[in-house]
Order: structure tokens, then C-alpha cells, then sequence
């Protein structure tokens, strides 16, 4: 009987880990408990390490790298019987909405007790994945060896399993990740994303005196979002067969009415299942950029500028169905009682970093509800499956070898 997990303290660790502030790059509360946790579970303290994503990050971004607290915290746990490495993760951080999140438990239900998020986005798998580690070491479950990443920034784009060093998770044959709702639904596939910022430079003049002498950055962003609109690369995209979506969500600039805007900044997000068609919108929004600056000129026929960069992104995936990964994780779930599906989502997931460095992971549920929502809650019988699963996963047999 491998999912033998003790359903008290899965819940405790769950309401501890929901009571424990934790934003993107503010993880180091988060991580502490999980180690103290761990200790208490008697994991050696060799196991546990952070590694140095933070340095990585700050020197691929620079000065535009967030802060962080911690790095990725890694456990790696020996084999106890003879298998290929696997590797399980969760990402520590919550959105900004759940700032003072308190859990209150009422019956099968989680909820915040005031009006804030949760967090149960992704503490269900933070916690999920720390019942399983003490499972393991109670019950000394035979298991191969393990690499259990709590994962940093992951919902301010996928920073912390973005810059995973392969050598620090020692090659795994597959993963799983837990960061959605019911523990049925084994994800598959999701979507992959270019963020965009678009520096607009104009000219000023006095609004009222010389306007004709200015260059108008206001006019260029707006003249440039209309044009994309327009040719339908704005909000849902299908041209033909091939779909996505894309959005300018920021625009900032300008200080004063009597003053021809000089300066805007505009970022934007494009997304697609289709990596070359993701392509295709990115490079739609800067040729709009592009044409709405040379469009807006003053009475010397001078015109505007654009600097369009990309400012993050991450590849979209799929694994077949008859993938060993799906397949492994398809049969673990029908072990522990549930009615597995496969889905393919339209959000980032840090399955999609890993599965672009070639290792094959799938992303369960662990019964969190409403994510990113005054309404997120958590369903604790579903929260229980996702720990049995989380266990099973890390224990069960090697599928036979196909003939
Ligand atoms: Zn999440």
C-alpha cells in the first residue's frame, strides 16, 4: 500500500504553508518552513540545498531582474531501490493578491478569512510534495532517487524553473509538477508566450504654441495598437487555421497636457500553441509599432522612434498521449482511485522551461479552485487525492519495458 499518507498532518502542513507570506521573489519564509519541515522528518541536511538561479537571472536581466530573497530550494533524496532519477516540483510563490492571506478551514473547504486571494496557488503542491517527502521517510518507501524543486518567481514568468541548471537536478528521466485545480487532469501541453515592451520617443514642444513642432508619443502608441487591432492581432487571434492571443496591458507616459508627449512605454504580451505562429504575432506588433512611428512627423518631417524588445517568453509544449510520462502518470492516478483526462492549457506552467531543456513533465492538481480570485479556495478531499498521487508518482514501479 503505497498511498498511506496521514491525511492530519497533510492538512496542517497545508493551512501552516497557506498562513506563511511568500510573494514572487519574497519566497525565503515559504522555504524556511519547508526545511524546518523536512527536518523534522528527519531529512538529513545535506539533502537540502538552494541553488543560484538568482545570480543567473540577474545577470541574463540586469538591472531589469526582480529581487530575490532565496533561489530554488532542491531535495534530493537517495534511491532506495534501483530506477531512473525523477523529479517533482512546485513553485513556493503566491500573487500579489493573496498580501495577508488567513486560511479558515470550514468542513471539505479552505477559504481566506478576509477579502484577499488565497495562495493555494501553489501551496497545494508545496505542501503536497512535503507530505509525500515525510511519507517516504516514515514508512521508508522503496523509491528511486528523487529531486523534489521548490521552484522561485514562477508566477512573474517562470523565472526560477527558467534558469534550473540541468546539474543541479542530476538528469531526470521525468517530472511532475502540481499547479492547477483537480488532481485528475494530467496537463499535457501549454501554451508558450512572448512579453513585449515597446519604448516610444517623440519630441516635445509646447501643446499649445508650437504643436506642429512636436512629435506625438501618445499618438504613435495609440495609432500602433489600433493598427494591430485592426490587421486582428488584438485580444483573440485566428487567422485561418492558426489562433493566439495578444494584449498591450501597460501604457505609461506623459506629464502635462501643455507638453507633446516625448515618451511612452507600452508592454504587451503575445501567445500561441503554435511556436512559429507566436512568431508571426510578436512580429505583427512591432511592424505596427514600427509603422506608427514613421506615420507621425512634425512640420520639419521628422518622426518618431520605437525600441521594440522582447522581454520574456517561454515555448509552448505537448506530449503525445502515448508519451511513457503520460502513460506513467496516467496509470499512477488510476492506482490511487481517480478518473484521469489529459488537458492541454492556455496558461504558462514551469512544465514548459522543462520540457524545452528535454525533461518530460507533466502538471496535476492538488484541489485548489479560483486561482488569482477573492473566490480561491481549496477542496481538502481533492487536496488529498493530489497527495496520494504526489506519493504514488515518486514510489510506484517502473512501467515494463515496451516490446
Ligand atoms: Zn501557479
Amino acid at each position: 500500500m503505497t498511498n498511506s499518507i496521514n491525511e492530519k498532518r497533510a492538512i496542517q502542513h497545508l493551512m501552516d504553508l497557506l498562513a506563511t507570506p511568500g510573494g514572487s521573489g519574497q519566497e525565503g519564509a515559504v522555504a524556511a518552513l519547508v526545511c524546518e519541515k523536512l527536518r523534522a522528518a528527519n531529512v538529513p541536511e545535506t539533502w537540502m540545498r538552494y541553488d543560484c538561479a538568482p545570480t543567473r537571472i540577474r545577470r541574463a536581466l540586469g538591472s531589469a531582474a526582480p529581487k530575490f530573497e532565496v533561489g530554488n530550494l532542491i531535495v534530493k533524496i537517495p534511491a532506495s531501490r534501483p530506477g531512473a532519477r525523477r523529479m517533482c516540483l512546485a513553485h513556493m510563490d503566491t500573487v500579489p493578491l493573496c498580501r495577508g492571506a488567513q486560511p479558515v478551514r470550514k468542513g471539505n473547504i479552505i477559504r481566506p478569512a478576509g477579502r484577499t486571494g488565497l495562495g493555494a496557488d501553489n501551496r497545494v503542491g508545496v505542501a503536497a510534495w512535503v507530505t509525500m517527502i515525510e511519507t517516504l521517510m516514515r514508512e521508508r518507501l522503496p523509491h528511486p532517487p528523487l529531486t523534489v524543486v521548490f521552484t522561485i518567481a514562477e508566477e512573474i514568468g517562470l523565472y526560477g524553473a527558467k534558469f534550473l541548471r540541468p546539474a543541479d537536478i542530476g538528469r531526470p528521466a521525468m517530472a511532475f509538477n502540481i499547479d492547477s485545480g483537480e488532481s485528475g487532469r494530467i496537463v499535457i501541453g501549454a501554451i508558450g508566450a512572448q512579453k513585449w515592451e515597446a519604448h516610444i520617443h517623440g519630441r516635445s514642444s509646447h501643446a499649445g504654441v508650437r504643436p506642429e513642432d512636436g512629435i506625438s508619443a501618445t499618438l504613435i502608441a495609440a495609432r500602433a495598437i489600433e493598427r494591430a487591432a485592426a490587421r486582428g492581432y488584438f485580444g483573440k487571434i485566428a487567422q485561418g487555421r492558426k489562433t493566439g492571443t495578444a494584449n498591450a496591458g501597460v501604457i505609461r507616459g506623459g506629464e502635462a497636457t501643455n507638453e507633446v508627449t516625448h515618451y511612452v512605454y507600452v508592454r504587451g504580451e503575445c501567445r500561441s500553441h503554435d511556436p512559429r505562429f507566436l512568431q508571426v504575432i510578436a512580429d505583427e506588433w512591432k511592424r505596427a509599432f514600427e509603422w506608427a512611428a514613421r506615420s507621425v512627423r512634425n512640420r520639419q518631417g521628422q518622426s518618431g522612434r520605437v525600441e521594440f524588445c522582447v522581454a520574456g517568453d517561454y515555448p509552448s509544449f505537448r506530449l503525445p498521449e502515448d508519451h511513457p510520462v503520460v502513460r506513467f502518470a496516467m496509470a499512477a492516478a488510476k492506482n490511487v482511485g481517480l478518473k484521469p483526462e489529459t488537458r492541454i492549457l492556455d496558461g504558462g506552467l514551469d512544465a514548459n522551461p522543462l520540457n524545452a531543456s528535454g525533461v518530460p513533465t507533466i502538471t496535476f492538481g492538488a484541489g485548489q479552485h479560483g486561482a488569482h480570485s477573492l473566490d480561491e479556495h481549496v477542496n481538502i478531499r481533492e487536496y488529498l487525492q493530489g497527495c496520494r498521487l504526489a506519493l504514488e508518482l515518486a514510489t510506484a514501479a517502473e512501467p515494463e519495458a515496451d516490446a
